[in-house]
């Protein structure tokens, strides 16, 4: 699959330059655009970081309209020819390979900028694509605060016309009162969505009145006589994509006074770029942040081993993110239950990977917890507290003795490789290599050796590496086990000082 990113200064060009290609049936896989603004704020969102490092690069993005298409390889002949003259007569332009790159690579990772905010008013609508330039335009002209959009095309339509589904989000702080305000500005865009032959993009709790124009009137008839049939009662979801609850109505009134509300909206001063500055109740300021920045998409839940594990939304990171904001303000408190949440974590990092506002999820569970059970002294999990004592007493989280320790190293080896061999690199086995999975051990040694590694191995005085009791948030412990391993050493020492490294030399 071949990728391109294509610059067009304003939207009525980008409308015109997608109904060309349109037109031109060009063999296109996929299209989709982000406005100018959204550029501008990719660029100021904070990069993904790993133990507050970055590890991505910034690519900077021009302030245009960008469209990213996808295409078969076979097919990119075709598309260069059929672009070449689209291109002049929308003064567009093709970005470099390593924008196209990028923006195809995090096209599910809008949500970053998010993290700008804190919070978002978000605005999703369908409109006919032949209304796009007016409808970009209005919104400029009627809405003064920034609006960050992304647009996907569907090139054939129920209608049998194109059309473009819109995510627009607009900066703000749920934490104000003035969030309120900015809110209703998701009327004045549904208001232009429609005045331009669109409607919103789903119902849902606040577009339930608005269920006919989404869902059209055979197939809403269709869907009212099975909920009939199913639910007599309107137990499940009541009000939710059909009929008519309270927060329906509420936002169908929204729309009568919008144009009232719209003038105090437009005039409130939105900041962009929160930093963490100080902690919320006893939350740490960074956590505060986090919290308050996950979109809730739930990209993250079924990534989620705890989630698999227990089923429960509430053991995902959305659920925890959601409960630290309730708890922020004031409608929680820790209780056992909520603090064992944060220690079932496996600290697998996927969620890390999938979540579309790039937060360090991991990281954070692992700072709570520190503060939870080495601060605070909250309890831990039994198995916990074992392996913490038997890490204490004899070195290892097995439960076993120090002078079992070397059971396992190839006799044949001792001399060559034993730990009275001097050598400039140490196997380190770990507890689990060493009492419970020999053959890892055994494996690795033996590799090393037939190809011709010089090394040598700790042996008895060997030590745990104190992830167990570092992710179980027995801190103190794991700082005595990092004591220990950086005791001065007449030789140098590479070990796994961090989890999922398998054991190396
Ligand atoms: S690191 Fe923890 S919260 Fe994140 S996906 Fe893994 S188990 Fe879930
Ligand atoms: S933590 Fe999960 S729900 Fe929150 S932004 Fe990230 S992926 Fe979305």
């Amino acid at each position: 699959m071949d990728v391109l990113s294509i610059g067009c200064p304003d939207a009525h060009d980008l409308q015109h330059f997608i109904e060309k290609m349109t037109e031109a049936n060009l063999p296109i896989r996929s299209l989709l655009f982000i406005n100018p603004r959204m550029a501008e704020l990719k660029n100021r969102a904070p990069l993904m970081e790993h133990l507050g490092h970055p590890v991505e690069e910034r690519v900077l993005l021009p302030a245009s309209y960008i469209t990213t298409l996808t295409f078969r390889s076979k097919d990119r002949k075709a598309v260069m020819d059929g672009l070449e003259n689209l291109l002049k007569l929308c003064q567009a332009e093709i970005l470099s390979d390593r924008i196209a790159r990028h923006e195809w690579k995090n096209r599910f990772k809008l949500m970053v900028v998010k993290r700008l905010g804190p919070s978002l008013v978000p605005a999703e609508v369908v409109i006919p694509l032949s209304a796009l330039g007016d409808f970009m335009s209005e919104i400029e002209h009627r809405i003064n605060q920034p609006i960050v959009k992304e647009g996907v095309i569907i090139r054939k339509s129920a209608s049998g016309k194109p059309e473009v589904v819109i995510l627009g989000y607009i900066p703000s702080d749920e934490r104000t009162f003035s969030y309120n305000f900015v809110f209703s500005l998701s009327l004045t865009i549904m208001n232009i969505a429609e005045k331009h032959g669109g409607r919103a993009y789903s119902t849902g709790l606040y577009c339930a009145k608005k269920a006919e124009e989404v869902l059209g009137k055979e197939r809403l008839a269709r869907l009212k006589t099975f909920k009939k049939e199913i639910d007599p009662k309107n137990i499940l979801n009541p009000g939710k994509v059909i009929g008519d609850g309270l927060l329906g109505t509420a936002v169908s009134l929204g729309g009568f006074i919008e144009p009232l509300v719209r003038p105090f909206a437009n005039y409130i001063i939105t900041q962009i770029g929160e930093r963490p500055s100080e902690g919320v109740r006893d939350i740490p300021a960074d956590i505060a942040w986090y919290a308050y920045s996950c979109s809730q998409c739930g990209y993250c839940i079924e990534e989620c081993d705890q989630f698999y594990g227990r089923g429960w939304e509430s053991q995902s990171p959305r659920g925890k993110w959601y409960w630290l904001r309730e708890y922020m303000k004031g409608r929680e408190k820790w209780n056992q239950f909520m603090v064992d949440t944060i220690l079932v974590c496996t600290t697998c990092e996927l969620c890390n990977l999938r979540c579309s506002a790039s937060l360090p999820i991991e990281q954070s569970w692992m700072k709570l917890r520190g503060q939870l059970v080495n601060e605070k002294k909250k309890m831990t999990f039994p198995p916990f507290e074992m392996m913490a004592a038997a890490l204490r007493k004899e070195g290892d989280i097995r439960a076993a003795y120090r002078r079992n320790r070397t059971d396992w190293f190839p006799q044949d080896l001792k001399e060559k490789h034993g730990p009275a061999h001097l050598a400039k690199s140490v196997y380190f086995a770990g507890c689990t290599a060493s009492y419970v999975e020999n053959d890892i051990a055994m494996t690795a040694v033996r590799l090393l050796d037939e190809v011709g590694v010089d090394f040598t191995y700790l042996g008895e005085p060997e030590n745990c590496c104190g992830t167990p009791v570092l992710v179980a948030g027995l801190w103190d412990d794991f700082a005595d086990v990092m004591k220990k391993i950086f005791r001065p050493s007449r030789i140098s020492v590479q070990i796994p000082l961090y989890r999922r490294v398998p054991p190396v030399i």
